[in-house]
C-alpha cells in the first residue's frame, strides 16, 4: 500500500513490537541491537565483534506499518492495531490480530498480558462492552470461544481440551465443529473465562502435555443477534506458536520433529494466505495447514487483519529475531 491510509481503512497492517532487555539478559551484559529508528522502521544492527563465524550479522533495516519499542506499552499497540478494528465488528466484519515472534519475545505478554499490564484481549474486550452499551447495539450479545490447534490437532480450552474438528459446510465455509461458545456479559466474566481456557492450556488432561511454545492459541469473540443467534461481526486474536519451533524439524525425537514440522508448514500457509489478499485472483491457499484452514473466514470478504511480529532485542536471540523480521516484511511485501 502507500502506506498513508489511516489505520481503520487498510485491510492488511504488520508491525513490530520490541520487547525490553530483562534482568537477566542485562547482568550477562547482551546489548540491545534492534532499534526503532522512525516510527515504521526498525533496525536491527551490526553486532560488534564475532560471536562466531555463523551469527555474525550485518545491519538490516525493514519498514513496517507500525514499529514499537520497548517505550511503548501494550496500551500503545491496542491503539495502532487492535483498537481501530472495534468498530468494524461492530459494523458485522471479522477482524483478526495475529501474534507472531520466537518464544520469550512477547506474544503472550502483548495478547494476554497480566493484571497490571492488561493485554490486547482486555483492552479489546472493553471497548467492545462499551460498545454493546449503545442503544443501536443493543440486539447484540458477546459469545466467546477459545481453543487451540497443536500438533495439527483442535482442542477445545472452554471444555476440558475436547478434541475438535474442522469442517467444510455446504457453503464452503470452515465449521469448527462442536466447539463450545460462553455468552459473558462482562469484562469480568469474560476475563475469568480466558483465564479458565488459558489454564487448559499448558496442563494438559490427556497427558498430552501441550506446551504452550508448541500450540496456536485461538481466542474469539463474537457478536451475536440476541433474537435469531446469527453473528453478526467477529473479533479473533491468535497467540502464535513460538516462531522457532518450525525449525525444530531435525530433532531426534520423533513427535517433536512432527510438531516442528506443522508448525512451519502453518506459519508458512499463514504467511500466503495473507500475501494473497493483495493479489486479485480467486484461490487461496487456505488448505495448507489446519491454522490456514480454521483462519479461512480471515482471509476472505471485507476481512480485516493485524499481525504483530514480537522480536527480543538481545544478541543471543538475534538469528531469530531477524527471521520474524523478514518473516513480518514478506509478509506485506508485494
Ligand atoms: P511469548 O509468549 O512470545 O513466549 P511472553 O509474552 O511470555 O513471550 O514474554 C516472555 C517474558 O518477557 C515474560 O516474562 C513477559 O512478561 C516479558 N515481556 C514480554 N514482552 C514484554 C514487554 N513489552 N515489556 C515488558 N516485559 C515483557
Ligand atoms: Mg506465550
Amino acid at each position: 500500500g502507500d502506506g498513508l491510509a489511516p489505520a481503520a481503512v487498510q485491510r492488511i497492517r504488520v508491525v513490530v513490537r520490541k520487547r525490553p532487555l530483562n534482568r537477566r539478559e542485562a547482568r550477562k551484559g547482551e546489548l540491545d541491537i534492534v532499534e526503532a529508528v522512525t516510527r515504521r522502521t526498525m533496525l536491527m544492527h551490526e553486532l560488534r565483534q564475532k560471536v562466531d563465524l555463523t551469527s555474525y550479522t550485518e545491519a538490516h533495516e525493514f519498514r513496517f506499518d507500525d514499529v514499537f519499542d520497548h517505550t511503548c506499552d501494550t496500551a500503545d499497540v491496542y491503539r495502532h492495531t487492535a483498537q481501530p478494528l472495534v468498530a468494524s465488528v461492530f459494523e458485522g466484519k471479522r477482524a483478526t490480530v495475529l501474534a507472531y515472534g520466537q518464544t520469550g519475545s512477547g506474544k503472550t505478554h502483548t495478547m494476554m498480558g497480566s493484571p497490571s499490564t492488561p493485554g490486547l484481549y482486555v483492552l479489546a474486550a472493553r471497548d467492545i462492552f462499551a460498545g454493546l452499551t449503545h442503544r443501536r447495539n443493543a440486539g447484540l450479545r458477546p459469545v466467546v470461544s477459545f481453543f487451540e490447534i497443536y500438533g495439527g490437532k483442535l482442542f477445545d480450552l472452554l471444555n476440558g481440551r475436547k478434541q475438535l474438528r474442522a469442517l467444510t459446510d455446504a457453503k464452503e465455509e470452515v465449521v469448527v465443529k462442536g466447539l463450545s461458545e460462553q455468552a459473558v456479559s462482562s469484562v469480568d466474566a469474560l476475563l475469568r473465562v480466558i483465564e479458565h481456557g488459558n489454564a487448559a492450556r499448558s496442563t494438559g488432561s490427556t497427558g498430552a502435555n501441550a506446551d504452550s511454545s508448541r500450540s496456536h492459541a485461538i481466542l474469539s469473540i463474537a457478536l451475536c443477534d440476541k433474537r435469531t443467534g446469527k453473528m453478526s461481526g467477529k473479533f479473533s486474536f491468535i497467540d502464535l506458536a513460538g516462531s522457532e519451533r518450525g525449525g525444530d524439524t531435525t530433532h531426534t525425537d520423533r513427535r517433536t520433529r512432527l510438531e516442528g514440522a506443522e508448525i512451519n508448514k502453518s506459519l508458512l500457509a499463514l504467511k500466503e494466505c495473507i500475501r494473497s489478499l493483495y493479489q486479485e485472483h480467486d484461490h487461496l491457499p487456505f488448505r495448507g495447514s489446519k491454522l490456514t484452514q480454521v483462519l479461512r473466514d480471515s482471509f476472505v470478504g471485507d476481512s480485516l487483519t493485524v499481525m504483530i511480529a514480537t522480536v527480543s532485542p538481545n544478541t543471543l536471540n538475534c538469528d531469530h529475531s531477524l527471521n520474524t523480521l523478514r518473516y513480518a516484511y514478506r509478509v506485506k511485501e508485494i
